[in-house]
């Protein structure tokens, strides 16, 4: 049988309004780059491959309220669901330590529902048995904390795969991050499931995090620090030994996978080409064990399909 990737699509939100508005980062604020041209080159580049199937993201909105009840502060879930059309700064709402970086309206926490049911779907779907599945979902979710949200990420999608996965007797669950941002949401949420483990490869110095508190939160979590853009074939052994790690300890892998590791990004500073993808997919299905993707980063709207497209060939195989 030939392998297929199931690639769940995001449903509209409320709001057409749902693009970044601008991100505060090292120092600037920058113009932002999250909106839904980027899922655009995602899905055509995941598409090329003939063993992607499209599925539209079905969970139910009670499902997303319950698994969201589980992630985040209902205080936080509550200041969330108040907000205006209006872009605002919460600084009650950012990460300890860390200044507001980017602000909040209606139409992006609407976004972030829907992709928090992207990710539930994409969850339920591997429990039901597939393979392979894809939540190309978007504002990303792995900076977003238990009361707080960053770098573009209002509510956390991969938490939510794990949770939804749980919920469906599927544990241990093994998270691994190769965003080239470090997970300080997923780290901080997961930190009390005790049958999940985190692996995160990532760049240091870590931006998103208040200086000098980088610490793995528990002995469930594993983080590999790269100073400057790494070699590839010393990132590869990195994230082989990883995922050997997650395989020997875990029934199904969530990974959050962000495509800003790849040169030109405008978040970036690594120099990998969109092949390395090709690699890391092989590396995935090599495991043998049960993916699910949640889309996190990546911004480079010129190589995105590109990049998508290598992941699912290293995940699937070239096409017949
Ligand atoms: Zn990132």
């Amino acid at each position: 049988m030939i392998a297929e990737l199931l690639m769940v699509e995001q449903r509209s939100g409320d709001d057409d309004l749902d693009g970044a508005h601008w991100i505060l980062e090292g120092g600037r604020i920058l113009p932002g780059v999250d909106d839904n041209r980027r899922m655009a080159e995602l899905r055509s580049g995941l598409l090329r491959h003939t063993g992607v199937r499209s599925v539209e993201a079905d969970a139910d909105g009670e499902d997303v309220e319950q698994t969201l009840s589980v992630l985040h502060d209902p205080e936080y879930l509550e200041a969330l669901g108040e907000v205006s059309e209006e872009p605002v700064v919460m600084p009650e709402l950012t990460p300890p330590g860390l200044p507001p970086d980017i602000p909040v309206s209606s139409g992006l926490v609407s976004a972030a529902r829907e992709g928090v049911r992207t990710a539930i779907t994409a969850a339920e779907r591997l429990a039901e048995g597939s393979r392979f599945t894809y939540a190309l979902c978007r504002p990303p979710g792995h900076h977003a904390g238990p009361a707080w949200f960053a770098g573009y990420c209002y509510l956390n999608t991969a938490a939510a795969a794990v949770q939804a996965l749980r919920d469906r007797g599927v544990s241990p669950v093994g998270i691994l991050d190769i965003d080239l941002h470090y997970p300080n949401g997923t780290a901080a949420i997961v930190e009390t499931m005790t049958d999940a483990s985190l692996y995160s490869l990532h760049a240091s110095p870590v931006t998103n995090v208040a200086e000098l508190t980088v610490t793995p939160s528990s002995e469930r979590e594993h983080v590999v620090e790269f100073e400057g853009s790494p070699d590839a074939a010393e990132y590869l052994e990195a994230l082989a030994a990883s995922i050997d790690a997650l395989a020997g300890s875990s029934r199904a892998i969530v990974v959050s996978l962000g495509y800003d590791i790849v040169a030109g990004d405008p978040h970036g500073s690594w120099g990998f080409s969109p092949e390395i993808f090709t690699e890391i997919g092989g590396l995935l299905a090599a495991s043998g064990l049960p993916v699910c993707v949640i889309q996190e980063g990546g911004y480079a709207l010129d190589t995105l399909a590109t990049c998508s497209h290598a992941f699912a060939t290293g995940l699937l195989g070239a096409p017949a």
